[in-house]
């Protein structure tokens, strides 16, 4: 299938690694010319090279921290006009909200309700003027199903969650259309560091940590980060043009309920 968008320009932010980074991968296999931001230069040339040898995509690696207004001001200078943004960051620490102080707050907040809403704004009247957009916000299954220990995940992302819903039927009529990505468990990085320190806490070893998640799993496994790729690129594509303000949990169907 042709997802209809060779030749358009995408901004994925926090790519070097895990679903940016393949959202990344599944963007440059349909022809859309990149830039990919990560905090880390070397990482984040690496991808690029990656991808480019991949998919013969033009591939531009912006190193810099995107909850930044610095971070962002680079990514919009080298695309100032994307035709697709896919927001991502990495995610808040565990805890007891009893730690928690407000510069803590205002940290997760800034990275995972303030960050992507920044970049929307910077983007969304061009993509209303040329009549096409696509944005997909990475948040979490846990905007669904909240995990107790991820408190400043569960708030600020739902902030977010909240606010797209309202501006993707602003934006909708204009071909522009915004929609949330909800990851249950995907082995990326940030999985295996979970597992490591639920490993210390629970007296088993990191990999049957990661054993357990996929037995208990309805799909008896861990999600593959080029699976959460190939959703993002469909959104992104020509043919989602009346999928607005969705959550989609890709989940293997953790999430129990009839209703999605
Ligand atoms: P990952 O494998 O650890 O990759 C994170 C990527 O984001 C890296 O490229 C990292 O590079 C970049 N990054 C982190 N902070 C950044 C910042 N401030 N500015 C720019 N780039 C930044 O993580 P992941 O599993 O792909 O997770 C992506 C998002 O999905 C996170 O918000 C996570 O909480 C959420 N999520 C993941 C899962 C899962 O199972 N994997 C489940 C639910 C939610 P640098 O460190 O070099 O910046």
């Amino acid at each position: 299938m042709d997802l209809g968008i060779g030749g358009k320009r995408a901004i994925v932010c926090a790519a070097s690694k895990g679903l940016g980074r393949a959202s990344a991968m599944a963007l440059a296999h349909e022809g859309v010319s990149l830039v990919i931001n990560a905090r880390g230069a070397a990482a984040l040339e690496e991808t690029a090279g990656v991808i480019r040898a991949a998919t013969g995509a033009s591939v531009m690696a912006v190193a810099g921290d995107i909850t930044t207004e610095a971070g962002r001001a680079a990514v919009l200078a080298a695309c100032p006009e994307p035709d697709i943004l896919v927001n991502n960051a990495g995610g808040p620490p565990a805890g007891d909200f009893r730690h928690w102080s407000r510069e803590d707050w205002i940290k997760a907040v800034d990275a995972n309700m303030l960050t992507p809403i920044a970049l929307i704004r910077a983007v969304i009247d061009g993509m209303i003027a040329r009549r096409f957009g696509r944005i997909v916000n990475i948040t979490s299954a846990s905007v669904k199903s909240p995990i107790p220990s991820l408190g400043m995940s569960n708030g600020a992302r739902a902030g977010l969650t909240g606010f797209i819903g309202g501006l993707a039927r602003q934006v909708a009529r204009h071909n522009v259309c915004i929609n949330n990505l909800l990851p249950g468990p995907f082995l990326t990085d940030r999985l295996r560091s979970n597992a490591v320190e639920l490993a210390a806490s629970s007296g088993r070893t990191p990999e049957q940590v990661l054993a357990d998640r996929a037995r208990t799993n309805p799909a008896g496994r861990v999600g593959d980060p080029e699976e959460f790729g190939f959703a993002c690129a469909f959104l992104c594509s020509a043919h989602a043009g009346y999928i607005v303000g969705q959550n989609l949990l890709l989940d293997g169907g953790a999430y129990n309920s009839s209703l999605g």
